[in-house]
């Protein structure tokens, strides 16, 4: 068997440690004679994977206690949506900064069903930097801040948190940077993030949100939106992504013990993209367009100065093991994809290709 290199932006790399001890208790969840795939989600065994998963992310990153934990279904895109539906109960404009195609994402849902007022946004720089502090300007009804941590298209993340007046919760999409280093989550009121990049597989969205936020909920949603019906039934209103919780679980356990915590990964993390990105800036052919403090660790586009070299390097590459380098649709080029869960070995095979690449096509 050959594990090659995955640097696809999501559904993304999963830890082997975790592949594996997923393998060995497939068939047989510890002597229990089932699989987790097959246990009731209101059983004994799942609720302790369901809580022990709970418990090491609230380890992980110290969420503090008055913070509810909310395993969900429908991905960050639903969160666009169930957010303002959430949040908007008592009126208010929700505020949205914009830096990109996913807050754009974000903000077309919220506009399709309520407003939005654009506190910020980086189109003006095309793009290539996030607003600072200093021209964030909020709506004078401000329901809530939004924001995108790290732009996973773009490869554009935020070098730091908004500060707010006390009243204004803070809610950042962390789908694609969530657990890539220590964060204080008592600066926000709602974090949530789809599992597929940085969390385990597809099909799991985390939230993480202030308590005193659960009563700000609109009457008229559905059930299954409501983050405080969610919470009050411990995110089993119906049933779960079960198999999808449970390996979340473990990879939590790989970054607790294997790992060594989140402070450990940061500087797994800063190694890999500061090595990606030098080998970048030193090369001819190469190039990437984002302002160095706002500078991606998780999502790194690149462009190729001849496009006709493009289908050659994707060839290559993928011959050499390294996989899913395409860039998004939307903007073409290269994009390697660092999560937790790719190796520093593999960034470090991915530019010794890259070198010898351009050398050849110099
Ligand atoms: C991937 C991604 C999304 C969309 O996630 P889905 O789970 O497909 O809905 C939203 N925001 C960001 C920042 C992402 O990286």
């Amino acid at each position: 068997m050959t594990r090659h290199y995955n640097f696809c932006a999501g559904p993304a790399a999963l830890p082997v440690a975790v592949l594996e001890r997923a393998r060995d208790e497939l068939l047989d969840y510890r002597g229990r004679g089932l699989s987790v795939m097959e246990m009731s989600h209101r059983s004994a065994e799942f609720n302790e994977i369901a809580e022990r998963a709970e418990r090491d992310l609230r380890d992980l990153l110290a969420i503090p206690d008055n913070y509810r934990v909310l395993f969900l279904q429908g991905g960050a895109t639903l969160q666009f949506a169930m957010l303002p539906y959430n949040l908007l109960g008592q009126g208010g404009t929700p505020n949205y900064i914009d830096t990109g195609i996913w807050s754009k994402k974000a903000i077309d849902e919220a506009k399709r069903l309520f407003s939005a007022h654009i506190a910020a946004s980086s189109r003006d720089n095309g793009l290539s930097a996030v607003p600072r502090p200093e021209a964030i300007a909020l709506s004078d009804d401000a329901a809530y801040l939004h924001y995108t941590g790290n732009e996973t298209i773009g490869g554009l993340e935020f070098d730091y948190i908004p500060e707010l007046p006390e009243d204004v919760p803070l809610v950042c999409d962390l789908s694609s940077s969530i657990l890539s280093r220590p964060l204080d989550v008592s600066r926000f009121g709602v974090i949530y993030a789809g599992a597929q990049k940085n969390i385990g597989p597809a099909g799991l969205t985390v939230v993480i949100l202030r308590d005193d936020l659960l009563e700000r909920g609109r009457a008229d949603m559905p059930s299954l939106f409501s983050y405080q019906a969610m919470s009050e039934a411990g995110s089993m209103v119906n049933t779960p992504p079960t198999y999808a919780w449970y390996l979340a679980g473990l990879v939590f356990q790989w970054l607790k013990n294997e790992v060594g915590g989140l402070a450990a990964m940061a500087d797994i993390n800063r190694r890999k993209a500061q090595k990606l990105y030098r080998a970048i800036d030193e090369s001819q052919l190469y190039s990437n367009p984002i302002d160095p403090v706002n500078r991606s660790w998780m999502n790194v586009p690149f462009v190729l100065a001849e496009e006709r070299l493009n289908a050659g390097f994707l060839e290559q590459a993928e011959q050499a093991g390294l996989l899913n380098l395409k860039g998004h649709r939307s903007v073409g080029g290269m994009r390697a994809s660092l999560y937790n869960a790719v190796p520093e070995e593999g960034v470090e095979a991915l530019i010794g290709f890259m070198r010898e690449f351009e050398r050849k096509n110099a």
